[in-house]
């Protein structure tokens, strides 16, 4: 694996590559990681990943700073799984070199809703270094996980809008055995944290029961589901079930017909911000 820090160094290794598969990620690698390197693999040739924490898609009173950065690390781990061919590792001079700050505006009612009405700001920062990312790297396809439903489906968007040449391949959410779907985030729980943290998806998979079982009162179905959150000591910011196309709410009657939903939550365990979804 050639590991590149330029946007020069990265072309020269891709010259001629019309068969590119990218994997972009802001590193502290885990095995949600790894997999989407491997689905890459399959639908492409070679394999990019890029290592990149985005200051722009953070908050002011986010974990820029403390966001676990282990280029090491993830460089050991992606060369044991040898499937990547180049990591792309650029610093922020190299993807926003001053003065310009161009951005990537999302729709407001995609971009502004659920994670984007609770981190403002949050999406443009995603599409713009995405924009960005696959400026430099061409790639045919690219890999996203479903963990982060709305981000993969405002990418999608994104492409479509303007008509860039790549396929987003989504990729179902890794867990660890007890349900908790990997972050890098994840580190950041204690001990009785990390034992309570498995909570979120068992909520979601009985919100995805209530549903497949019949009922179709859906604001009674998140509100139980939130209030069994807050008891055990969560602060929610939303636990919301939505369509799968737009992510708007369903009427009553596309409950009753069985429109393809997904159940979205984000809440934080004592200072960790944690994220899930579970498509019905
Ligand atoms: P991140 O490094 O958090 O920006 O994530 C990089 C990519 O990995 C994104 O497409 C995420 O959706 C994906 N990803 C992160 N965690 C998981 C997971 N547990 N399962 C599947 N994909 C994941």
């Amino acid at each position: 694996m050639k590991v590149v820090h330029t946007v020069e160094e990265l072309r020269d290794q891709l010259r001629g590559q019309l068969r590119i598969a990218f994997v972009p990620t802001m590193g502290n690698l885990h095995d949600g990681h790894l997999a989407l390197m491997a689905m890459a693999h399959q639908h492409g040739d070679p394999v990019v990943a890029s290592i990149f924490v985005n200051r722009l898609q953070f908050g002011p009173n986010e974990d820029f700073d403390k966001y676990p950065r282990t280029l090491a690390d993830d460089i050991a781990k992606l060369q044991a799984q040898n499937k990547v061919y180049v990591l792309f590792a650029p610093n922020e001079q190299e993807l926003y070199p001053e003065p310009q700050n161009y951005r990537v505006q999302p729709p407001q009612d995609l971009g502004d809703i659920l994670e984007g009405e609770f981190r403002p700001g949050f999406f443009v920062g995603v599409t713009t270094v995405v924009l960005k990312l696959f400026s430099c790297v061409q790639p045919r396809v690219a890999v996203f996980g479903k963990k982060d439903y709305q981000q993969l489906m405002i990418v999608r968007n994104m492409c479509r809008q303007f008509a860039l040449p790549t396929e987003i391949v989504p990729h179902e959410t890794v867990r660890d055995a007890d349900g908790l779907a990997l972050s890098s985030r994840n580190r950041y729980l204690s001990e009785a944290e990390r034992r309570e943290a498995p909570r979120l998806y068992r909520l979601l998979q009985q919100v995805r029961e209530r549903l497949h079982r019949g009922e179709a009162d859906v604001a009674r179905i998140e509100h139980d589901a939130q209030r069994e959150l807050t008891a055990a000591g969560w602060k929610v910011d939303y636990l919301s079930v939505r369509r799968q196309r737009d992510l708007k709410a369903p009427t009553h009657d596309e409950v009753v017909a069985r429109l393809p939903l997904v159940v979205l939550a984000a809440a934080k365990l004592g200072t960790t911000r944690l994220i899930d979804n579970l498509e019905i």
